[in-house]
């Protein structure tokens, strides 16, 4: 690359809210085949709200698709959702279902955490601070509050601690199929000597799509590049995002924990393709690296930013195609 491009590039990227870094990050963002994206924070606002607090027995009762137990439900509109959980009137299984979990969970800085946090706080729930807080990574939290030990995660999470997710199976997948990330809860039971949970009940949190997310994905198609999804997200709830932008289930690759995002890259890029990754989070950083070009959202966390080649200032996924088109632009009016 030369100094000259990069000089020119840099001040027309300024204006335009992409910034570049390093001397020959124009000339790699041309040929690219990939463009993999990571959901939360990046295809989404990442701006979390909690919708859903189905306690075990409501769950249980309703095993068809359409649970409505009182405020447990909330009103679909096909895309992906913001449709609170009423404030007023929890029921007392909700209330506990939903006081647990956010207690357990005001120990985390997760994106998931604070909506639950925030959801139990708008509702006047009084929370407990945990006396003791783990963080397992691409699972969920283990927290002990004063009424006991508490788990709050994804399936994979309950079973390691041999909890049985099954009745509640129905009511995760109904939740999931509308793009919807769910969590199980569950409190430590007071069983004399072995430890033993008792599942709760299951809350689940929506986020919304950035504006611009679904005619980016369809530019770039017809530009006849690959775009792809990456998320730590269950299958179903990845999936269910990546039709509404037009990412076909087959390029949504989910449950991907965050020490192998990078090697998802690695082998997408194994080939000989030449990926862009765009993420926002810590979990994004090594993926960032090992791409081709790595894409951070302006927004997104301080790691995901120093690991990155560009950054979009305006937080807007339609600026890939443009950090692409400056590059194509400069390069060749330099040579
Ligand atoms: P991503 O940021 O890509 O969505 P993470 O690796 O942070 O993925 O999380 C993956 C999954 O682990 C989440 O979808 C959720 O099921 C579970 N999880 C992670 N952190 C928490 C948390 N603080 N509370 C509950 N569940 C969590
Ligand atoms: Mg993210």
């Amino acid at each position: 690359a030369t100094p000259m491009a990069t000089m020119v590039g840099s001040t027309i990227s300024a204006k335009n809210g992409v910034l570049y870094k390093g001397a020959d990050v124009l000339e790699k963002a041309r040929g690219i085949d990939v463009v993999v994206f990571d959901k939360t924070g990046t295809l989404t606002h990442g701006d979390m709200r909690l919708t859903d607090v189905v306690p075990v027995d409501d769950a249980v009762e309703t095993d068809g698709p359409v649970a409505d137990g009182g405020s447990s439900t909330s009103a679909t509109d096909g895309g992906v959702l913001e449709s609170p959980v009423d404030p007023v009137d929890l029921e007392a299984d909700e209330r506990t279902l939903l006081s647990v979990a956010a207690s357990a969970e005001s120990g985390s800085e997760h994106p998931l955490a604070r909506a639950i946090v925030e959801g139990a706080e708008e509702r006047g729930l009084d929370l407990e601070t945990p006396t003791a807080f783990e963080n397992v990574p691409g699972h969920g939290i283990r927290a002990t509050i004063p009424r006991g030990e508490v788990l709050v995660g994804n399936r994979k999470l309950m079973r390691e601690h041999g909890v049985d997710p099954s009745p509640v199976e129905a009511t995760m997948e109904r939740l999931e199929y509308e793009g919807k990330t769910a969590m199980l809860v569950a409190l430590e039971r007071d069983d004399g000597a072995d430890r033993e949970y008792e599942l709760l009940g299951v809350i689940a949190n929506a986020d919304t799509v950035r504006e611009s997310a679904k005619e980016t994905v369809a530019e770039l198609q017809a530009r006849g590049l690959e775009v792809m999804m990456l998320t730590g997200d269950n299958e179903r709830t990845g999936r269910a995002v990546g039709e509404r932008l037009g990412i076909e289930p087959a390029n949504v690759h989910a449950e991907v924990l965050p020490e192998d995002k990078a090697d998802e890259i690695e082998s997408i890029q194994s080939d000989g393709r030449r990926a862009i990754m765009v993420g926002d989070g810590v979990n994004d950083a090594p993926a960032l690296t090992s791409a081709h070009v790595g894409i951070a959202i302006g927004s997104g966390t301080d790691v995901a930013i120093e690991s990155a080649d560009v950054t979009l200032m305006r937080d807007d996924p339609a600026d890939v195609l443009k950090a692409m088109r400056i590059a194509d632009a400069t390069i060749s009016k330099v040579r």
